[in-house]
This record gives structure tokens, C-alpha cells and sequence, in this order.
């Protein structure tokens, strides 16, 4: 019907465009702006871009990392999350294939991408992603994996539990361990992969956590009080268990 690799070449370049669109996410949510008025503007001069500078990618290569306008270095996050959508939307594709799974898992790993690099650098979790998150998951698992029931369950285990360890650990030591942004990303997480996945996650990040903490203090780039970005890592441990959670579970139950 195609010729070979055309959808795959269609969904790399849906990919740049999209990742394009989340970097206007990442750098408008956190100040309350809206992501659609005014268009696109240089953040140092605020002068209005033309649309040959706003090509994913190549427009950052072309005009070497700086405004046309006002030479300001422009932040390498932004190529860096147009090629890092653009590697995600191409892993799901090989994972998911041409299914309406395809769809909804590449929803939810946009909204960790935003998540991940907003929580990256402000330390919030942004409720106008994961609030609608959560309904957004149940509302799809009526139809596809994994299912109402499993999608409940994992919205009440995923919620439940961070909200537990956030409770209790503010009970016993008087700081707060984590906000409430993590566990209605949690919770986000299991609505839309459901109970089993959302532990994976939870196990994942927590492991990753884990291992960040300990080069970041090792190297004194940190010590224990520092406030590590959980989201971060929960994004990076959801979009695993997205992908390869099943495979990951089965090959864990084997081994035992
Ligand atoms: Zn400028």
C-alpha cells in the first residue's frame, strides 16, 4: 500500500512537529500562559518568529543555537526534546504497530515528556496535565487495555500509595518528602497502564531514583536533603512500563 519505510518516515516527522509543540507545553505551563496566543516569540527580544525558524531541529542547526534577531542563545532543550519525541514516537511504533493503542500510549508519553522536563527544571507537576490525565486514562481503558477495572485499581494504588508515603513521611519528619503533583501523576500512571504496570513504575523509579541519588551525592553534587525531581523519574519509569512493562513483567515471573 506504501512504499517501505513511509510510515515511518510520516511518524518521525509527526514526531519533530510534535515534540516542537511540547516545547511550547514545557515553556508556557509553568508560567500560566496560554500554549496557543501569542505565536511563537524569541524569549530574550520577544520578537515574532517567522515560520523558517521554527523548523524542528533544523532551524536550531541553521542559525547555530541563537536568535536571528537578537543573537541570544537559544536553550538546547529544545532540539532536544523534538529528537527525543521524534525516537518516541518511532519506539512506539515498533512496539504498538498501526492499533488504537498506538494512539493513546503516544498521548500519554507526550504528557511525560512535558512532565519530565517541567518538573525538571521548576520541580512542579503541572495540574492541568495530570488531573485530565487521570480522566483522559480511565475514559480510553473503557475500550482497550487495560480495561476499567485494572485502570481504577491502578489510579487507587497509584494515588493511594505515594499519598500514603507523602502523609506518613510529613508526619515523621516534618518535611515534605514529596508534593502532591507526584501523586496525581502516579495515579495518571495507573489510570492509563493500569494496576500491574503502575507498580512496575513505582519499582522503576525508585530504582532509578535510587541510582541518581547515589552519583549526585558521590560526586557532591547533592546532598541527602536535596529535593531529587520524583516526576522525573516517574516520567522516565512510565514511559518504560508504557513500552515494555509486559515484556519486563513476564520475563521477571519466569525468572523466579
Ligand atoms: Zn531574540
Amino acid at each position: 500500500m506504501f512504499p517501505p519505510g513511509f510510515p515511518e518516515l510520516a511518524l518521525a516527522l509527526c514526531g519533530l512537529c510534535v515534540g516542537s509543540f511540547l516545547n511550547v507545553c514545557i515553556h508556557r505551563l509553568p508560567a500560566r500562559t496560554s500554549i496557543v496566543f501569542p505565536a511563537s516569540r524569541c524569549p530574550a527580544c520577544a520578537h515574532a518568529l517567522a515560520w523558517s525558524d521554527n523548523i524542528p531541529v533544523a532551524s536550531y542547526v541553521a542559525l547555530r543555537g541563537r536568535c536571528r534577531y537578537c543573537r541570544a542563545s537559544i536553550s538546547m532543550r529544545y532540539p532536544i526534546v523534538e529528537v527525543l519525541t521524534c525516537a518516541i514516537f518511532l519506539l512506539h511504533w515498533y512496539v504498538f504497530g498501526p492499533t488504537p493503542l498506538l494512539a493513546v500510549r503516544l498521548a500519554f508519553a507526550c504528557a511525560l515528556v512535558v512532565l519530565f522536563a517541567i518538573d525538571l527544571e521548576h520541580q512542579i507537576l503541572p495540574n492541568v496535565i495530570t488531573v485530565p490525565g487521570i480522566a483522559a486514562g480511565l475514559l480510553c481503558s473503557l475500550f482497550l487495555p487495560p480495561g476499567p477495572l485494572m485502570s481504577v485499581a491502578g489510579i487507587a494504588f497509584g494515588g493511594g500509595l505515594l499519598w500514603a508515603i507523602a502523609e506518613g513521611w510529613y508526619r515523621l519528619r516534618k518535611v515534605e518528602a514529596m508534593g502532591f503533583g507526584d501523586v496525581k501523576m502516579l495515579a495518571m500512571t495507573g489510570a492509563f497502564l493500569g494496576l500491574k504496570l503502575v507498580i512496575l513504575t513505582f519499582v522503576l523509579s525508585s530504582l532509578i531514583g535510587g541510582v541518581v541519588a547515589i552519583v549526585l551525592v558521590a560526586t557532591r553534587r547533592a546532598d541527602m536533603a536535596t529535593r531529587v525531581p520524583f516526576g522525573t523519574m516517574l516520567a522516565a519509569a512510565a514511559m518504560v512500563a508504557s513500552l515494555y512493562g509486559d515484556r519486563l513483567v513476564a520475563w521477571y515471573l519466569a525468572t523466579m
